[in-house]
């Protein structure tokens, strides 16, 4: 028994998204039935919807940005009841075995985690994401939206915020430390307002100083265009930690001499083609280049929690669901301050 529900979904590579109806499966045992109330457009919705990473299987519903209202529980849910306002982020499910799972880091699920769309689910069906009026997920990969926090503001949180959020802690973003965020962005500007309320010193480097008043707004100390050489001299040995969160290919090298010894670079955007950098920036300073995606599912309800108490929401743009690929051209256009957000009900 499904359910048929309202979408809007790529047809095939490249071709607009467009109206359609798509099933959900009955809710079972440990389900949730999700009202979704805004779904976030995140730039991997494009990337995705246009086939640009490879094996993209349509037609797809993208949006790993889901903010709504339960309105079905299954009869062995003990987490949320008919109500509860939540949220979904970039995985439904995992393995539930594999060490990264048992330690809580389900995004790096050993057997792979089940993304939101675009992916085929333990019981063999495809999955389809948020830019729909409903959905069925795990009660175990939902996560709860505080009162204090607004459902719209909120949606982008479960991947720009966490995408964010994992790493500033990781790396111990807090008072006394130093931290750039590369980039002002959907990313960037929640960077930005994570860091800023972990207590660092937040600086924000990015191309043009087009953004600065709304970095300062944001919560950033320092302010720096990249475009200007000098940057790179005044700020050599600075920082603690680094957050790129472009994903054009940086000249690493020059972004690793900005750190101070025992420094680290992350990564969280991802550029298409390999980089390479001189391994002399790395040694001569002792120096960490990583990564980071996502988070797991506790601390996403962390992170959530955290946003609620600081009063952290995104900076959006609702738009109502046929502009949908109007959205897309300005996303790629960096024509956006800070992130899409889909009524779901235009849909
Ligand atoms: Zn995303
Ligand atoms: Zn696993």
């Amino acid at each position: 028994m499904t359910t048929t529900v309202a979408a809007y979904a790529a047809p095939a590579a490249k071709a607009p998204l467009e109206r359609t109806t798509i099933t959900r499966r009955a809710v079972r045992e440990h389900d949730v039935l999700i009202d979704i109330k805004y779904a976030g457009i995140c730039h991997s919705d494009i990337h995705q919807a246009r086939d640009e990473w490879g094996g993209a299987v349509f037609p797809m519903v993208p949006g790993h940005e889901i903010a709504g209202v339960v309105t079905e529980v299954g009869p062995g849910v003990t987490r949320y009841a008919v109500g509860d306002r939540v949220g979904v982020g970039c995985f439904v499910d995992s393995c539930r075995e594999c060490e990264n799972c048992l330690a809580g880091d389900e995004q790096y699920c050993l057997n792979g985690m089940t993304g939101t769309y675009n992916a085929t689910g333990r019981d063999g069906e495809r999955t389809h994401g948020g830019y729909s009026t409903h959905v069925v997920v795990d009660e175990n990969y939902v996560l709860r939206i505080p009162e204090s926090l607004a459902l719209d503001v909120a949606a982008p949180l479960l991947c720009a915020g966490i995408t964010l959020y994992s790493p500033l802690r990781r790396w111990n973003a807090g008072p006394g430390k130093k931290v750039a965020v590369v980039g002002l962005g959907g990313l960037g500007h929640m960077g930005v307002k994570i860091a800023a309320a972990l207590g660092a010193e937040v600086t924000v480097l990015s191309q043009s100083l087009r953004k600065q008043d709304d970095a300062k707004r944001f919560g950033a100390d320092h302010y720096y265009a990249t475009s200007d050489e000098s940057t790179f001299q005044q700020l050599a040995g600075r920082f603690d930690l680094i957050v790129n969160t472009v994903s054009a290919n940086l000249d690493l090298d020059a972004y690793l001499s900005l750190l101070r010894v025992d420094g680290t670079l992350v990564n969280v955007g991802a550029p298409e083609h390999p980089v390479s950098l001189s391994v002399f920036s790395l040694i001569g300073g002792r120096r960490t280049l990583a990564g980071s995606m996502i988070g797991g599912i506790r601390e996403t309800q962390e992170m959530l929690d955290f946003c609620a108490e600081h009063e952290l929401g995104a900076e959006i743009e609702v738009i109502p669901a046929d502009r949908i690929n109007e959205a897309y051209e300005r996303v790629v256009a960096s024509d956006v301050r800070y992130r899409f957000v889909i009524d779901t009900a235009t849909i």
